[in-house]
């Protein structure tokens, strides 16, 4: 089955560009060229990843992420014209599980298309398995997370930090081997989407986030899980 990828992109020509590209390496595309239209295909036809503009006619694209992640954890990559600092971290705060800056070339892109959708694929070669990190239960199986008989509303993303820590209970994960091994490459990646995901996460898995019992931090070293 061909992935499918949405673009939301109001520059036609950009679109193409990039549809074009995804084609030949085997994607199935659709194309949005407003913010309303984009939020609509999102919920509606199934996409498996999400190319995000931030610049859009009719709703901007934080816009449209934030209605996409009221009910949906597709993974959804911004675009953004700008090199501004403020729109990475908003974009991440909002949701997003990765950002390209334009002019951004095809294969960075794709690299980011392919390290994005991944999971899925990686998901599906699983065993069923449950593994326990102190009072929390994760299911391999059906991806659920669980504390204290409740369901936690994890990311992907998310879900895959804890399954990796889960995976390596003793020792201590630094932000790049977690850059690495659950966002799925080194060179282009921004530390702090490793800082940013790792908050989000903490505030929903911690009883105190300020005070963290699962995951710690080893200061100027990375993280490792609590006893
Ligand atoms: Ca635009």
């Amino acid at each position: 089955m061909p992935k499918k990828v949405l673009i939301v992109e109001d520059e036609k020509a950009i679109s193409d560009i990039i549809m074009f590209n995804l084609k030949r390496e085997g994607y199935e595309v659709m194309q949005a060229l407003t913010g309303t239209d984009g939020l609509n295909m999102a919920l509606n036809e199934n996409p498996d990843i999400v190319l995000l503009d931030i610049m859009l006619p009719e709703m901007d694209g934080f816009e449209v992420l934030e209605k996409i992640r009221e009910v949906s954890e597709v993974p959804v990559i911004m675009v953004t014209a700008r090199e501004e600092e403020r729109d990475k971290v908003l974009g991440l705060e909002t949701g997003a599980d990765d950002y390209v800056t334009k002019p951004f070339s095809m294969v960075e892109l794709i690299a980011r298309v392919k390290a994005n959708t991944r999971r899925t694929i990686a998901a599906a070669k699983k065993p069923e398995t449950s593994i326990k990190i102190g009072d929390i239960t994760i299911d391999t199986e059906v991806q659920s997370v669980v504390k204290n008989d409740t369901a936690l509303d994890l990311t992907q993303r998310e879900y895959e930090i804890m399954v990796y820590f889960a995976k390596n209970q003793t020792k201590v994960i630094s932000r790049e081997e977690l850059m690495e091994k659950v966002w799925g490459y080194d060179y282009y990646g921004d530390l702090r989407a490793v800082d940013v995901a790792m908050r989000r996460l903490r505030e929903k898995i911690e009883d105190d986030p300020s005070e963290p019992k699962l995951i710690i931090t080893k200061r100027g070293v990375g993280y490792y899980l609590g006893k």
